[in-house]
């Protein structure tokens, strides 16, 4: 298909999916922005390598609804409720495309969502989206992760940091925890997981000054596809060496 004919393709509209897997609807005025949000990165796309993810029904589950289901507790306010005086801080490490803080940005407008990755193009399409959207809750950074959480303006200030399809696990805790707040949250996505990989990262979440408090799997709603989602807490400061270097978290994962 030539990405003139994707650029019109709506999204799929499935109200039912969004309740029964995520337990959170959203209303037209998300469903627009997520419209909005398909259209510009199709756009985009034909300029510079955005994803590879550009056919609406994939697009809807591999970076919409996935997104979404990794940060679904917060979505249904069991996390980080709406309404608290406080104002809440999410980070997305390697955002790439915008996945999955911009539409975590989408839906709950009134959490400051940070938009961080290494590709200049990447961050400046983000940013001008954002501002086209009128989303004045997200913020976007040009840096390396290692760099951000060595800096005393970001690190230990974020509610949450998320991370999917950024490398290791093991590395994006290195990245993810030092920006952490004491009793923060960091969220994972992975594909397939395994206990013996829990048990493991245990280890050197403890080193970063975390605990992993649930691992969830569930499978994707069209395709039946593999997921699963790591959920930790942050429980003590990370000792000051961390994040090592940039570069060294994975040329060396702890
Ligand atoms: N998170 C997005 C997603 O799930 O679709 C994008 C994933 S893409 C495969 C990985 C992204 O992480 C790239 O855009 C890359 O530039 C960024 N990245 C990798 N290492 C990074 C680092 N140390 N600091 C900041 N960004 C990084």
């Amino acid at each position: 298909m030539s990405q003139d004919s994707l650029q019109h393709s709506r999204l799929p509209d499935l109200p039912d999916i969004w309740h029964e897997t995520l337990g959170w609807q959203p209303d037209a005025g998300h469903l627009l922005e997520f419209q909005s949000l398909y259209d510009r990165i199709v756009d985009a796309n034909t300029q510079f390598n955005l994803t590879r993810i550009v056919e609406a029904e994939e697009f809807w589950e591999k970076h919409l609804w996935d997104s979404l289901r990794g940060v679904s507790c917060v979505l249904r306010g069991e996390v980080f409720p709406e309404g608290d005086a406080e104002k809440y801080r999410a980070i997305d490490i390697g955002t790439g495309a915008g996945f999955p803080g911009f539409p975590l940005a989408i839906a709950r407008p009134d959490i400051e969502v940070m938009l961080l990755d290494s590709t200049r193009k990447k961050v400046n399409f983000l940013q001008q989206l954002a501002e086209e959207l009128g989303m004045e809750n997200i913020k976007t950074m040009t840096a390396r992760a290692e760099k951000v959480g060595r800096q005393s303006c970001d690190r230990e200030s974020y509610d949450l940091a998320l991370a999917r399809a950024v490398g290791p696990a093991s590395v994006c805790l290195e990245y993810a925890l030092p920006l952490l707040k004491i009793g923060g949250m960091a969220i994972l996505y992975r594909g397939h997981w395994t206990e013996e990989e829990t048990e493991k990262l245990s280890t050197t979440a403890a080193q970063l000054g975390g605990v992993i408090s649930t691992v969830e799997a569930f499978t994707t709603p069209l395709t039946r596809g593999v997921r699963n989602c790591l959920y930790l807490s942050k429980i003590k400061p990370t000792p000051a060496q961390f994040p090592r270097a940039v570069g060294l978290p994975k040329q060396k994962p702890l």
